[in-house]
């Protein structure tokens, strides 16, 4: 039996499950990451929460937010723990357990896990949107998953989908993300109520309780989503385009509006072939796994 080893590394912990072709975890473990950790201390909890699952495992694939460098395995920074730096994963990994190991960004993970166990499974090729915090995304065409020179492809949370818009968290003006995400749903309420939500959550409740500037917000996020997603449909042409991640959980609140401005706006010809929808949702531990099975397909 062959079983892969998929790390999630997260804001606040690490995941480390072992899984079977099929996608089943077999068996799972969860470390808690402070905020503040060195290089040093942050490898040594990543090691001893995948060890008790390496002797079942054929190889490592691992997942955590960008900016890294998928070919030496390197996560330059992250937004949650900001002593790391420069850190070796893939490096590390490969010398205590001798596997092969993968390292990806979690959105292009996310992509890959439901490609490949996902709602769309059996499509040709999957263009997946991550809406949670932010939107990440990923594509794979034939099981394999486009990563990018150096793995930083397919970042449309950052595409301009408002010329002159709203200030998104990139310094950029417009981005996707500052329209359809918790933190831009969140701030653009902010923006024209002065009131500070918790969550996507309490978002979501106000739209089902009809607040008129909640779902003002999100009918205006929903089409600015649209054009971004309509604008990678006519650079990849997709067989499917599948929404993930927490806000999914609202999908029957602006799923039907977003894919009736998607396959109004696309040309005639892709909107016959294109399927759309919510995904399975699967977990970040899971879409890491599917690169070391995807890498056995190559
Ligand atoms: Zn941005």
């Amino acid at each position: 039996m062959r079983n892969a080893i998929g790390v999630d590394v997260g804001g606040g912990s690490i995941r480390a499950s072992l899984f079977d072709e099929s996608g089943n975890e077999i068996k799972s473990q969860v470390s808690p990451t402070p905020d503040h950790l060195e290089n040093d201390h942050f490898l040594k909890i990543l090691k001893d929460t995948i060890r008790p699952l390496v002797k079942d495992g054929i190889g490592i694939g691992v997942g955590s937010p960008g900016p890294l460098d998928n070919e030496r395995g390197v996560m330059i920074s992250s937004a949650n723990m900001l002593g790391l730096k420069n850190l070796p994963i893939k490096e590390s990994l490969k010398q205590e357990f001798s596997l092969p190991v993968w390292y990806e960004n979690d959105a292009n993970c996310a992509a890959l896990g439901e490609a490949y166990f996902g709602a769309y499974k059996n499509t040709e090729s999957q263009l997946i949107l991550t809406l949670g915090t932010g939107v990440g995304g990923g594509f794979v065409n034939k099981g394999i998953l486009y990563s990018g020179y150096l793995g930083n492809g397919i970042e449309i949370g950052h595409t301009t989908s408002v010329i002159g818009g709203a200030l998104c968290g990139c310094g950029v003006r417009g981005c996707v993300e500052s329209y359809f995400s918790t933190r831009g749903l969140l701030s653009r309420y902010k923006e024209k109520s002065n009131q500070t939500l918790e969550n996507a959550e309490e978002f979501f409740q106000l739209v089902r309780n009809n607040d008129p500037l909640a779902k003002e917000i999100l009918d205006f996020g929903t089409l600015a989503l649209a054009h971004a997603v309509r604008n990678a449909v006519h650079l990849l042409n997709p067989e499917a385009v599948v929404f993930v991640g927490g806000i999914t959980k609202s999908y029957d609140l602006f799923g039907k509006i977003l894919e009736s401005e998607i396959r109004s706006s696309i040309f005639p010809v892709l909107n016959d072939r294109l399927k759309i929808g919510a995904g399975a949702s699967l977990s970040g531990a899971l879409g890491a796994a599917s690169l070391v099975f995807s890498k056995e397909k190559v």
